[in-house]
């Protein structure tokens, strides 16, 4: 039981306007909320629409109205996601015929998590509603980025922007104190706890143990650990974006930012620091390409070997020509 904004962390200046709209009674009918997954904006919406229900004032959190909208069961609330990553045209038939019913002096509200996912169809069935809502309707989107969404849809709603959680906040809400998710995360407290379970801390550690051998002249011993990390797919894809973190970490650790996010590391990061900013290029550029041919379908152990054989040569001819 209680006032569901009242829970949400960070987003203030957005809140503020939307809560001041709301008390000049021209809150928008139609809102796009744009920012990356897991930062709030399900939960600042949710806060709304208990705004927008309460029967007593201001999402009370206590009343019948509000109470159902937490445990989502309010009839005045349709919430619609995904299936099998699409809104098809089903989903908006459902929303017209949610409208269409006789609710007299309610809100009702459409929330509508992942838009960016309607098909053309849904979103032409779709149009009329969100230009022209029937009174006290209301439809909030959830959008990752602008770019995502159609154009038509865009033009008819009122753009709510929502930057990634700071640090601190993050922290906060997700209650994890290993720095290196916290900023791994990118402000975002889904991506915060999936870094978090154990599997991936175990698979950080051994992904950058491998750079270890590698400058130790063990290349095959870091060929086959990777061989392991890399039989799934996702597992794969994690090893490049800690790589990728790492090259970028060491690039800043070489000109004095020894803020980085791989601290516990930072023994690895001092050595490779000690590269030239060509050979940290080439291999943060490789480990993005890297990724690319995992996302690709690429054989991965191949993928995997053939870059690590190919950075071990490229520190080589960078020692080689320091010592001549
Ligand atoms: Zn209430």
């Amino acid at each position: 039981m209680a006032q569901i904004l009242k829970k949400v962390v960070g987003h203030e200046s957005q809140i503020q306007m939307l809560l001041q709209a709301l008390e000049q009674q021209r809150f928008p009918s139609t809102l796009l909320f744009v920012g990356q997954s897991g930062i709030g904006k399900k939960l600042v919406a949710q806060g709304f629409i208990q705004y927008l229900v309460c029967e007593k004032d201001r999402g009370c959190g206590s009343c019948p109205a509000c109470l159902r909208v937490e445990n989502g069961q309010s009839e005045s609330f349709l919430h619609i996601t995904p299936e099998s990553g699409v809104i098809r045209v089903d989903k908006a038939r459902e929303i017209i015929s949610f409208i269409s019913l006789q609710n007299p002096g309610k809100a009702r509200i459409i929330l509508i998590e992942d838009a960016q996912l309607m098909n053309e169809q849904t979103a032409n069935a779709l149009l009329k509603s969100l230009e022209e809502p029937p009174e006290r309707t209301y439809f909030i989107l959830l959008v990752p980025s602008i770019a995502s969404v159609l154009p038509t849809i865009r033009s008819r709603a009122q753009v709510v922007r929502f930057g990634a959680l700071p640090l601190a906040q993050l922290e906060k809400i997700s209650q994890i104190k290993e720095e290196w998710i916290l900023k791994s995360a990118q402000g975002s407290v889904e991506l915060a706890e999936q870094l978090q379970n154990e599997d991936l801390s175990l698979l950080r550690q051994r992904s950058l143990d491998i750079w270890v051998d590698l400058l130790e002249g063990a290349p095959e011993r870091a060929i086959e650990t990777v061989k392991e990390l890399v039989k799934d797919r996702q597992g794969a894809l994690q090893v490049c974006r800690i790589w990728q973190q790492l090259l970028r970490d060491s690039g800043y650790y070489r000109h004095g930012v020894h803020e980085v996010i791989h601290k516990d590391f930072v023994h690895l990061i001092q050595r490779l620091a000690d590269y030239s900013d060509s050979v940290l290029g080439t291999l943060g550029v490789e480990a993005y390409g890297l990724e690319q041919d995992i996302r690709g379908n690429l054989d991965r152990s191949l993928a995997f070997e053939n870059y690590l054989y190919q950075s071990q040569n490229v520190f080589q001819t960078d020692t080689e020509a320091r010592h001549e």
